[in-house]
């Protein structure tokens, strides 16, 4: 099958909402090629281009793409592929009133570094911070699909996806979304060249990139799909959003819960007693508007829920 490719430039969003208009349909197992735009719009190519407030549009997402026969229940796979940086640096920024230590004594806001992007033409590219090497290693941001019922800007992740921050979105994994409207509307942007768990500043090295995906629509899940779930080599991770970390991860821990005793059939606090063994909470991000985390489990322990 060619790969398809869609374009920032044919249309992008700031806010998932339940009643999207797609700027491409594709069939299941479509193989797409999606160029994403940084996630400040381009406003900042030096260090003298600073962020004096997060700007009302933030996070641009190409798309919406509908995907043919996705329906209300069922499950869309998106197999990501690879991410490849698109220009020639990223950025990093704080901005007043945003991050980890806003306003803490020494953290000065707004300021920009530039990350240039060396050693391209090799395996091993990197980005450079202030003369230290960093190995370019791309996260798409924000990625998700039209929600149930309420809308979310991209910079709020929520149980649609969205603005997860997530270092396991990359190349080599794949995402699985809950379908809540026709057509699931898959949108994505917001990447990074590198970021750390945490992203303690507010952003990593923002960047445009390039993302191949597959995507695919499950029909009829044997699981009820409530947020997004994460697939690596090794493991399966559930993802989850909430106001504090600790409620995000209940909720992130109560999702591993149910997999875990659906495949071993324990009874909940078995399953509970289980995952206290096996699991691992992970930090995604904790400078949204939520904060995200998510909870592993070995391959070895849980397999398809699907
Ligand atoms: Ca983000």
């Amino acid at each position: 099958m060619t790969r398809q490719t869609i374009t920032h430039e044919d249309g992008a969003i700031y806010e998932f909402h339940p009643t999207l208009e797609p700027i491409a349909t594709v069939e299941s197992g479509a193989k797409l090629t999606i160029e994403t735009r940084d996630s400040l719009d381009g406003a900042v190519q030096s260090e003298s281009d600073r962020m004096d407030s997060v700007p009302e549009e933030v996070n641009a997402a190409t798309g919406p793409i509908a995907v043919e026969g996705a329906k209300p229940g069922d499950v869309l796979c998106v197999e990501i592929e690879s991410v490849r940086v698109a220009e020639p640096h990223g950025r990093v920024v704080t901005i007043d009133g945003f991050g980890l230590l806003d306003g803490h004594e020494g953290i000065d806001s707004p300021r920009t570094r530039m990350t240039p992007i060396e050693g391209e033409e090799t395996d091993e590219p990197y980005l450079t911070f202030e003369g230290c090497e960093i190995p370019v290693e791309p996260v798409i941001g924000t990625i998700g699909v039209a929600p149930k019922s309420d809308p979310y800007t991209t910079l709020v992740p929520h149980d649609h996806g969205g603005n997860l921050d997530t270092t396991d979105i990359t190349g080599g994994n794949t995402v699985y979304f809950p379908v809540f409207q026709e057509g699931a509307m898959l949108a994505m942007g917001d990447s990074k060249a590198a970021m750390a768990d945490g992203e303690m500043c507010g952003t990593g090295a923002e960047i445009a990139t390039d993302i191949d995906v597959t995507v695919e629509v499950i029909e009829d899940p044997a699981i009820e799909l409530e947020r997004p779930l994460i697939r690596t080599d090794d493991a399966w991770k559930t993802v989850a959003s909430a106001e504090t970390l600790e409620k995000a991860c209940q909720i992130a821990n109560r999702d591993l819960i149910e997999l875990l005793s659906a495949e071993h059939s324990f009874d909940f606090t078995d399953a509970y007693m289980f995952s206290s063994l096996v699991g691992g909470l992970e930090i995604s991000q904790v400078v949204d508007p939520l904060v995200t985390v998510r909870n592993a489990v070995p391959k070895a322990y849980l397999s398809s829920p699907f």
